[in-house]
């Protein structure tokens, strides 16, 4: 099924015109559609007759597919798992460049768009960080952001908790401030200048030792960065939770929410010692809980939180096609799941993206979208005001 993705890549990258300009800084195309103007059911239900709304630079059909492609309503969500550096697009990636005086080891974008093509987690990361490299100064860290949130706004976005990876940056030089306050400065206003909500979660590489995320975590405690938690990323599997006990005590004595990506090469039992040993509040990926009844039961007892995220399961092969991914039976178990775009620019689309593939390829009916979007919402770390405001806007009153 790699025709698929080809075809959803390529259709994915055509659809995003407004990229260039929101990197020279110009407000992307604003908030969300007005979903809030449409009625809410007295009984406070989900609104299943709200007009369809056509997604503005969501991925178009195509022709052959138009017969059984609907529109997607667009939906007010909450993403929960998406990585920052994972929203570099390919023309942003090659204006940094261009503006930091830097070489790339690709010719032009055809030559870097021909390196999507990841056989597992590995072969991503290594394009990843090395597409990092383009990222210098506050500003690029600040562009990056901004591209993000207008798009992500586009999308239905109207709640974020993004994910850096500080190790990334300090690693190759990057003073940790520059990276922190580059995307914390465009956070500040994403409500006023896209309709978006946000909060910064500092993501720990787990492929690295827990004394260097321990001295970047206390390095971003004593600048009093505006981090709302940690997260734990990259290269699952031998990096066992058990690794980085001591780093999320610390961040849970600080204050700071946990959350940890577990079960999405690793095993059901990462999920485990996750909740277990790092006393996380959501589990980023957890589609691996699957293989174990007995962690299914527990996870829906417990309402924890699994931010899933479709297209990226395919594009590294945790999965081999949408049609085979496990979110029908995730949801049909009664777990607390939600779709999220982790790295948009690599693995085929942002939210909405998700979403329309999802309604295409899975048949996912609007009472599992509104339940995806609000699991989504309550799932987050939003005060209850903009949680309310949210469900709302939904149709829950
Ligand atoms: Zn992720």
């Amino acid at each position: 099924m790699l025709h698929w993705f080809d075809s959803i890549g390529a259709r994915a990258l055509r659809a995003y015109p407004y990229r260039m300009e929101t990197y020279d800084g110009a407000p992307g195309p604003g908030g969300a559609p007005a979903l809030s103007d449409a009625p809410v059911s007295d009984a406070g239900q989900p609104l299943a007759d709200q007009p369809l709304t056509e997604q503005p630079g969501a991925a178009q059909p195509d022709a052959e597919e138009a017969a059984t492609d609907q529109p997607v309503k667009l939906l007010p969500v909450a993403e929960l798992h998406l990585h920052i550096e994972g929203t570099l697009e390919p023309e942003l990636i090659f204006a940094l460049a261009e503006r930091n005086g830097i070489t790339l080891p690709y010719a032009d974008l055809d030559e870097l768009r021909a390196r999507y093509e990841f056989t597992d987690l590995q072969s991503f990361l290594d394009l990843y960080y090395a597409n990092m490299a383009v990222l210098q100064t506050e500003q690029d860290f600040a562009d990056m952001t901004r591209a993000y949130l207008a798009r992500a706004a586009a999308a239905g976005v109207r709640h974020a908790e993004i994910m850096m990876d500080p190790q990334a940056h300090v690693s190759r030089g990057v003073p940790l401030g520059t990276c922190v306050n580059g995307v914390a400065s465009v956070l500040a206003n994403s409500l006023e200048e896209f309709g978006v909500s946000t909060l910064l979660i500092a993501a720990f590489l787990r492929d690295l030792s827990e004394e260097s995320a321990l001295e970047v975590l206390e390095q971003l405690l004593a600048m009093n960065a505006p981090i709302a938690g940690i997260g734990l990323d990259s290269a699952e599997v031998g990096n066992p939770p058990a690794k980085f006990e001591r780093l999320f005590a610390r961040a849970k004595e600080a204050g700071l929410h946990r959350i940890a990506h577990a079960g999405e090469e690793g095993p059901p039992s990462y999920i485990i010692d996750a909740l277990e040993l790092l006393d996380v509040e959501r589990i980023d990926h957890g589609i691996r809980c699957m293989e174990d009844p007995d962690l299914v039961e527990h996870l829906v007892a417990e309402r924890v939180p699994l931010t899933v995220c479709p297209l990226s399961n395919v594009r590294l092969r945790a999965v081999d096609t949408l049609a085979e991914h496990p979110l029908p039976a995730m949801l049909a178990a009664g777990l607390n799941v939600s779709v999220n775009s982790d790295d948009p620019a690599y693995f085929g689309g942002y939210v909405d993206d998700n979403f329309l593939q999802l309604q295409t390829v899975l048949g996912l009916s609007e009472f599992d979208r509104v339940r995806l979007a609000s699991n989504s919402i309550r799932s987050s770390f939003a005060d209850e005001e903009r949680k309310t405001e949210l469900l709302a806007e939904l149709g829950y009153s």
